[in-house]
């Protein structure tokens, strides 16, 4: 644009250009140059400007002004727009800079950090690491943009693994999703570590096993969903894979929750148990290969997402009907074991329900961004699900052990 090449026909009518003068004027140029169509980014023209007066400076013949240059260009790096040059400019884009200078202050227009790896080599780290801020939906790259509902204090792109995890102790959009599942994942290991740890007088190898893929689940998805949400802004590829693990997870909690649930509820029905334990696991690789899909994360998807991992949940009811006309609707057993997991079920589904519409950030847009978004909320539900659960299948094992002799000899399976 007219402003850059001014600015740059004044930098050539000066004679005494030298060393320090030509990196500088290089590293102005290629980093904030002109965008795809011509149009010359604010902090290109603010670059340019801060490289004309080192100029001035340096032709009069001080030799701190070299520093100050410097300076004042690792200055610019701080504040530039946070994307790297793989996310070229597109129309949309253009818009949003015009958009910038609509925002107020604290809108903070742009994604300020410096994210090509050879800025670090200009910047230290820990600066580099500490200068981003959050920024507005409109201003994140399209890889970035998943909930509109959500207006301000997004994470720009932190192209860095410490960069990501030094964000946890930062406040923005995902800082609530990351330390829900943070917590709950750490709380899971805790309650695993002392089941598993007690002695197998109290509670048997067999037990501990059945528990065991229960565990894993709820461990490996909090700790998926954990990653997941510390990560995803680091770059398309990571946001990609981690948002692939993260339903991993949810299947991996799934089929966990099944396993001690069919083991206790057809404890001496030797049949029924391996026929649904197999059917379970069938659905949870479908529901792994669906997760694998690469559009499978696209945020219109949401509501085939919420509904995959509820049908695969829900599909339990027919084995939960199923035990129940086996053991009778009111029997001590199935009081213990259905009334958890009626409550597991509703808070599942609450959870996904509010995942899937985005309520409340749907009806008051903007006005949920850090805290009590849908998915902090869904995330919690998933925990207080998970212990509830793990309390009914306590109740259910605490059961079979002390009640329940098999009765019925072990029933051969035949088809
Ligand atoms: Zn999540």
């Amino acid at each position: 644009m007219d402003s850059e090449s001014n600015l740059l026909e004044r930098h050539n009518s000066t004679n005494d250009l030298n060393d320090a003068e030509v990196e500088v004027k290089t590293t102005a140029s290629t980093k904030f140059g002109m965008d795809a169509l011509g149009h010359a980014t604010a902090d290109a023209v603010t670059t340019t400007t801060a490289t004309m007066r080192g100029t001035n400076r340096i032709g009069s013949g001080s030799d701190e002004v070299e520093e100050d240059i410097f300076e004042e260009v690792k200055m610019i790096l701080r504040k530039r727009r946070g994307w790297g040059p793989e996310d070229s400019l597109s129309a949309n884009d253009l818009g949003l800079l015009e958009y910038d200078d609509e925002l107020g202050e604290e809108d903070d227009a742009g994604c300020p950090l410096p994210s090509t790896p050879e800025d670090t080599q200009l910047i230290e780290a820990e600066v580099w690491e500490a200068s981003w801020k959050v920024c507005h939906y409109k201003n994140l790259p399209k890889w970035l943009q998943d909930n509109d509902f959500l207006h301000r204090g997004h994470r720009p792109p932190l192209p860095s693994f410490r960069a990501c995890f030094k964000s946890i102790f930062r406040v923005h959009t995902e800082t609530g999703n990351i330390w829900t599942h943070l917590l709950g994942c750490i709380a899971f290991i805790g309650v695993a570590a002392y089941f598993i740890s007690r002695p197998s007088v109290e509670i048997q190898t067999q037990e501990k096993i059945v528990f065991g893929a229960f565990f894993i689940g709820a461990i490996v998805c909090l700790g998926f969903s954990f990653a997941f949400h510390t990560l995803s802004c680091h770059s398309v590829e990571m946001g990609r894979l981690f948002s692939k693990l993260d339903y991993c997870g949810i299947a991996l909690l799934i089929m966990g929750s099944f396993v001690p649930w069919l083991y206790y509820g057809f404890y001496c029905h030797y049949q029924p148990k391996v026929i649904y334990l197999s059917v379970v696991c069938v659905l949870g690789v479908l529901s792994i290969v669906v997760s694998l899909w690469d559009k499978f994360s696209e945020p219109g998807l949401r509501p085939l997402r919420a509904g995959v991992f509820m049908s695969f949940g829900l599909s339990g009811v027919i084995p939960a009907v199923h035990y129940s006309i086996m053991e009778g609707w009111f029997s001590q057993m199935s009081r213990a074991s259905l009334g958890w997991l009626i409550l597991m079920g509703l808070l599942y589904i609450t959870g996904a329900l509010l995942y899937a519409l985005r309520v409340p950030e749907r009806w008051f847009p903007g006005k949920f961004d850090i805290w009590g978004q849908s998915h902090q909320i869904f995330h919690i539900l998933v925990i207080a699900a998970a212990f509830v659960h793990y309390h009914g299948i306590s109740e259910m094992a605490m059961y079979r052990v002390m009640y329940s002799e098999c009765t019925v000899p072990i029933e051969p399976i035949t088809f």
